[in-house]
């Protein structure tokens, strides 16, 4: 992709309604728009790190069994009346809208009825059992407040996942093995290690927990107690004695941390599956309960919380694994040479497979590209200039080194091969 011709622009001042460091970086880079509070639009840098976070994911949810589908954001009234959430007083953060007839319809804020509603015409016998479904989409919520950029969106994307079990054991099994997957998923963001996994409340059903994957960061809502030698954590809206002992942790080996919530899993039970009238048969003919489980991730949030974690007073730092381009290639100075030089190398770096955002403009200084590389966070930085031509090559710099080294094409192909 050629800078010159990206239609967004950075700009050189924060918005002035913005608070939080991912919403300022991420609107100064142009990776999104803001329409209003808390509702935010994709541009094409910013469209890039979702798709490639959305990878990941997928690959992680394809691995586990998990089968995509697409539901639809508008929501018929009756199936949500028959689990009782239909009530704004049961859910206060509903968006409703009318059809011309004065029919009331919902704006989805999450997924459990139309998915067991839609299975229910598909299972009912015990050969049809488990199944694992998910979806990638946009939900909307009437959050309360919506100050944190990104992190808590009234239409935010996220990943939910729904299992359908025979037995509590068949339930418990996919469950391990999902909670397994979301600790590689945030591995392979790059926040695998300040990311646990952590007991919290298991919603008004269940006296079970439900778990919560939490990652550290000081602008993070919620409070957390991290036993770092178990690596697992506890939420303290279930810190209690009675608890502790329950799961065995030690109150005097855990620390209290702010975290952000990427991603959160629950046992269901057989409640929306009961509710809705979706049973199976099993060998012996006998009606039976479907056990249930739910598994969220907070898509444009976990895009919000990279953006928080990896990133410096002059811009973004992206992982390699998500970010928009893995290179940087800045041709400095308007001269014939380089300029030259700077179209073959993406030319070669591209034949490669290497993604590369070639900032090809012309009349913009040194000063000033480098100040955008640096803002737009690529995981590398090469820069083609007379005097790294008469150095013997192009330097390259890594986004979170100080210093750059010149090195040939064939060294910088090897560099990036290596690490792509
Ligand atoms: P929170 O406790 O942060 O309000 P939640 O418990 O209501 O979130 P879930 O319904 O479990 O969230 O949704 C699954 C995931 O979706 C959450 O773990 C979080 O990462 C993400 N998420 C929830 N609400 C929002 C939001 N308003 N904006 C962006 N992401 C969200
Ligand atoms: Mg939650």
């Amino acid at each position: 992709m050629k800078q010159s011709q990206l239609f967004t622009k950075t700009k050189k001042e924060s918005p002035a309604d913005e608070i939080s460091k991912n919403a300022e970086l991420l609107i100064k880079g142009g990776f999104i728009h803001k329409e209003m509070a808390g509702v935010y639009a994709f541009l094409p840098l910013g469209l890039r790190v979702i798709e490639k976070i959305k990878t990941i994911i997928r690959e992680e949810m394809n691995a586990v069994g998990g089968q995509e589908v697409y539901m639809t954001t508008l929501q018929p009234r009756d199936i949500w009346e028959k689990t009782d959430r239909w009530d704004d007083k049961k859910v206060d953060n509903w968006f409703k809208t009318k059809l011309k007839n004065g029919e009331e319809v919902g704006v989805g804020l999450t997924h459990e009825e139309p998915i067991v509603d839609a299975l229910g015409g598909y299972v009912s016998s015990y050969r049809d059992l488990p199944v694992s479904i998910y979806q990638i989409q946009n939900k909307f919520r009437n959050e309360l407040r919506a100050k944190s950029g990104i992190l808590r969106g009234r239409e935010f994307m996220m990943k939910d996942m729904y299992s359908f079990a025979r037995t509590e054991e068949e339930h418990l099994k996919i469950y391990e093995e999902v909670a397994q997957a979301y600790h590689r998923v945030y591995r392979r963001l790059g926040i695998g290690h300040i990311t646990y996994r952590t007991y919290a409340d298991g919603g008004i059903f269940t006296k079970k927990f439900s778990d919560e994957f939490q990652t550290i960061s000081g602008v993070g809502e919620d409070t957390i107690y991290v036993d770092e030698e178990k690596n697992i954590a506890v939420n303290k809206e279930i810190y209690t004695d009675e608890n502790l002992a329950k799961l065995g942790l030690d109150k005097a080996k855990l620390v209290e941390k702010r975290a952000i919530e990427v991603g959160n899993i629950f046992p269901l039970e057989s409640k929306y599956t009961d509710a809705l009238g979706v049973y199976y048969t099993d060998e012996h003919g006998e009606k039976k309960s479907i056990i249930s489980g739910c598994y969220g991730i907070g898509v444009s949030r976990t895009m919000g919380v990279l953006a928080e974690i990896f990133s410096d007073d002059n811009g973004l730092m992206w992982p390699e694994s998500v970010a928009p381009f893995h290179v940087h290639l800045l041709v400095l100075g308007d001269k014939e040479e380089p300029q030259k030089a700077a179209d073959k190398l993406y030319a070669d770096l591209v034949k490669k497979g290497i993604e590369v955002l070639f900032d090809d403009r012309t009349g913009v200084s040194a000063g000033e590209k480098f100040a955008d590389a640096d803002l737009l966070g690529m995981p590398y930085r090469v820069v083609v200039s007379e005097r790294s031509l008469k150095d013997g090559g192009y330097e390259v710099k890594k986004r979170t080194e100080e210093k750059g080294k010149i090195v040939t094409e064939d060294e910088l192909l090897k560099l990036l091969k290596a690490k792509s």
